[in-house]
């Protein structure tokens, strides 16, 4: 069983620190079930790669775990276990890797909180469910994946394909988070697990998928077959995972919003800033437009007034906006077209997602801001490459314009969720670099009152393509 990471991060050789595991050495570690040995291939500025072999016991296995190949009496000793990643992998990558699966990293924290590029490479994973499945669980993660599939026998093609699969991923992510994702679903790929499933393995599943479990397109699946279709345990942790979901407490979330509204109502800049957004749409004449982060739907009200729009799609993170959202646009109302015409999702715009494919228009409105800056290249990912509409439009406040408002203290941020808020120059070099890599046209435009000096208080991006 065989586990490639490796990086391009320069000093490559942080990855070092980061697996809390020295580069030059080979280290072994005896579990019950077999030997664990981490080693580096490689190890420079430029390129550095950890390996960890697992060396599985069969002998052992058998002895421990006779009645799981009844019937078959070679079984317990020839079978795939020693071969393929499953939930013995994760098993050694909590003993044997586990400060860097919690994220720890005394000598370089800020490292260990950075997305680097990573590669991870699994010599033989067990799909049970086919490429697709393989697809559906990393894809929404934001992975770029290699995919080999082998024969049953190569002497006998006509017997068909094996269940199993060489996977490389690729993504610039936290090590943490790339070992959190195997660590829950490499289990879930293969469909089994070497042990007993008790309430505990639930808290696992929560403090593994954190963050990202409840908002994953396949949670069912996934959290169904982490818990070996045991359905009380699964029920119980879908329902836990739903409180997971980030949705900022009432009383603090109303509070934040009440600075903001406050402040920027006498410029009635939320109005402002929809219905320009909904005009650069408009004019466009495109037939199908996504609101990522629609909040209470309130630009969506004015898109529903747009004729040519034949799909209008609204997403957001936050149940409760979702339900403020369907009161606002009464969709029990709805006839069979209207419904058809206007859907609202719950989920997360820094996930790949299906159900936004094909889309000409999608646009996000004061939405970036909410985001770890870390999570803004997946979300640019997800955007530019794996959606790719025609139209983007982008708004997000401009900073420069705060010492303006005069009950906002030097450095406030206008709303208490705001994870940053950017200069003109910062908004517009980050948008650059994502016209220039996914070529796109662009523009920029003020939103509201203009200061001579400080611009206005939102700035809009217009990609095209
Ligand atoms: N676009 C609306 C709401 C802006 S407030 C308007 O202009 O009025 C930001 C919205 O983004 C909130 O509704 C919040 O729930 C949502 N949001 C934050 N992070 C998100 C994420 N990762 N995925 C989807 N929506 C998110």
């Amino acid at each position: 069983m065989l586990l490639r990471l490796t990086t391009t991060h320069t000093p490559a050789t942080d990855l070092g620190y980061l697996l809390h595991k020295h580069p030059d050495k080979l280290q072994t570690f005896a579990l019950n079930f077999g030997l664990a040995h981490v080693f580096y291939p490689e190890a420079s500025e430029t390129r550095c790669t950890a390996l960890l072999l697992l060396d599985l016991d069969p002998i052992g296995l058998a002895r421990e775990q006779k009645s799981a190949w009844e019937g078959f009496a070679l079984g317990q000793y020839v079978n795939d276990r020693p071969y393929v990643a499953s939930s013995f992998m994760s098993v050694v990558l909590s003993r044997v890797l586990g400060s860097a699966l919690k994220g720890k990293c005394d000598e370089k924290p800020l490292l260990a909180d950075t997305p680097i590029p990573l590669e991870a490479e699994l010599a033989v994973v067990a799909s049970r469910g086919g490429p697709g499945l393989l697809e559906s669980l990393f894809a929404p993660l934001g992975y770029q994946l290699e995919i080999t599939r082998y024969p049953l026998d190569e002497h006998f093609p006509n017997w068909g394909q094996s269940p199993y699969y060489t996977l490389k991923l690729q993504q610039q992510i936290r090590l943490s988070d790339l070992l959190s994702h195997l660590y829950v679903l490499l289990p879930v790929l293969d469909n089994d697990k070497h042990y007993f499933i008790g309430a505990e393995e639930v808290q696992k599943l929560l403090k593994h998928g954190e963050g990202w479990l409840a908002l994953h397109p396949a949670k069912e699946l996934i959290t169904a077959r982490y818990l070996r279709h045991n359905k009380p345990l699964t029920s119980l942790a879908l329902r836990l995972l739903q409180e997971d979901l980030p949705e900022v407490p009432e009383t603090q979330e109303a509070k934040a919003e009440s600075l903001e509204k406050a402040l920027e109502k006498p410029l009635s800049l939320n109005q402002l800033r929809l219905e320009k957004v909904a005009e650069v749409v408009r004019l466009s004449g495109l037939r199908s437009v996504g609101d990522l982060g629609c909040g209470e739907g309130r630009l969506l009200q004015l898109f529903w007034q747009q004729g040519q729009l034949e799909r209008i799609v609204g997403l957001d993170v936050s149940a409760r906006s979702l339900a403020n959202a369907v009161r606002r646009l009464h969709t029990e109302r709805f006839s069979e077209r209207q419904a058809q015409r206007l859907e609202l999702l719950h989920g997360s715009l820094v996930y790949r997602d299906a159900r936004l494919k094909d889309l000409e228009a999608v646009v996000a409105v004061e939405v970036i801001e909410h985001l770890e800056p870390f999570r803004l290249e997946a979300f640019a990912q997800v955007l530019f490459e794996d959606l790719q509409p025609q139209l983007v439009v982008l708004t997000t406040p401009n900073a420069e314009y705060n010492v303006l408002f005069q009950n906002l203290k030097p450095g406030q941020f206008r709303h208490g969720d705001h994870r940053f808020e950017w200069s003109r120059a910062e908004f517009e070099s980050w948008c650059l670099n994502i016209a220039r890599k996914r070529h796109y046209h662009l523009r920029f435009e003020p939103i509201g009152p203009l200061d001579p000096v400080l611009g206005a208080p939102t700035q809009m991006a217009v990609f095209e393509k």
